[in-house]
């Protein structure tokens, strides 16, 4: 019923958008020019929070493919085809190199089960978006929002387990910085009509913390900062980390093909 109700908020946002802003006539593109950050922003409903139970770490099962092993970044490249500059920290974990491009998987993917854990440094300055902020994108499109949604105000779909700007999650069962957080993603990829529409619109299931927050949640589209969700035509794609400008850390990242 929240999916839903997100869902319809987000379509009378657009649809609100679509009437102040839209020129009738004009371009896509001209639509998206029109448009302000905000447009896609939703506070209501808030969002409830949750304590997480105490789950162990889950590391890889038999048949997946280790996307990280704590080891190395052998199985990542730049988003913009380099080599990937993310610091590994000879712990286990990796973090986010400010200076340098997001990363993204060497392998590209399709229907997927995604483990991916991530942590926020005690005491990282910011607030609303600009503390703790990554992502992860599925088929590079796609985003699980992370961020420090402890005791953190923003946009409740823009907070850690939202599909960014389209879906806010069903609870918030973060746990505080200082703590491991982990998502368990399955995500089916699209298909597409001729005419490059979707005819099988991408559909996700987050458990954040072993807790549900997104339901087999429909993606409408691309993950956009200003503007709707776009839609083109694509095949399998890498998974793909955000760099936001924060050190956010990430450890035992697996992905099993379904
Ligand atoms: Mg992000």
């Amino acid at each position: 019923m929240k999916q839903i109700i997100s869902l319809l908020s987000l379509f009378v946002i657009c649809f609100s958008a679509s009437a102040q802003q839209f020129v009738i006539g004009g371009t896509k593109d001209d639509r998206t020019q029109a448009m302000q950050p905000g447009m896609t922003e939703y506070y209501y409903p808030k969002v409830p929070v949750v304590t997480p139970g105490d789950i162990k770490t889950n590391s890889a099962p038999s048949d997946a493919i280790v996307l990280f092993d704590g080891k190395d970044l052998s199985a990542w490249i730049g988003e913009d085809g380099t080599e990937a500059q993310w610091n590994v920290n000879g712990d286990g974990t990796m973090t986010v190199n400010t200076e340098k491009p997001g990363i993204k998987t060497k392998e590209s993917f399709g229907d997927c089960q995604l483990h991916i854990e991530w942590y926020v440094p005690v005491g990282l300055p910011g607030s609303g978006q600009g503390k703790g902020n990554s992502g992860v994108f599925l088929q590079g499109r796609y985003e699980v929002q992370v961020l420090d949604s402890y005791n953190n105000e923003t946009y409740s779909n823009g907070q850690a387990g939202s599909i960014y700007k389209q879906s806010a999650p069903l609870v918030n069962p973060i746990r505080p910085e200082g703590e491991w957080n982990v998502y368990d993603i399955i995500y089916k990829a699209p298909t597409f009509k001729a005419d490059g529409t979707y005819r099988t619109k991408p559909q996700i299931t987050v458990l954040f913390n072993g807790v549900l927050v997104q339901d087999n949640t429909i993606i409408v589209g691309t993950t956009e900062y200003i503007g709707l969700p776009q839609v083109a035509p694509h095949g399998d794609a890498p998974v793909s980390l955000q760099n936001h400008g924060n050190p956010i850390s990430f450890r035992n990242i697996w992905l099993r093909k379904l």
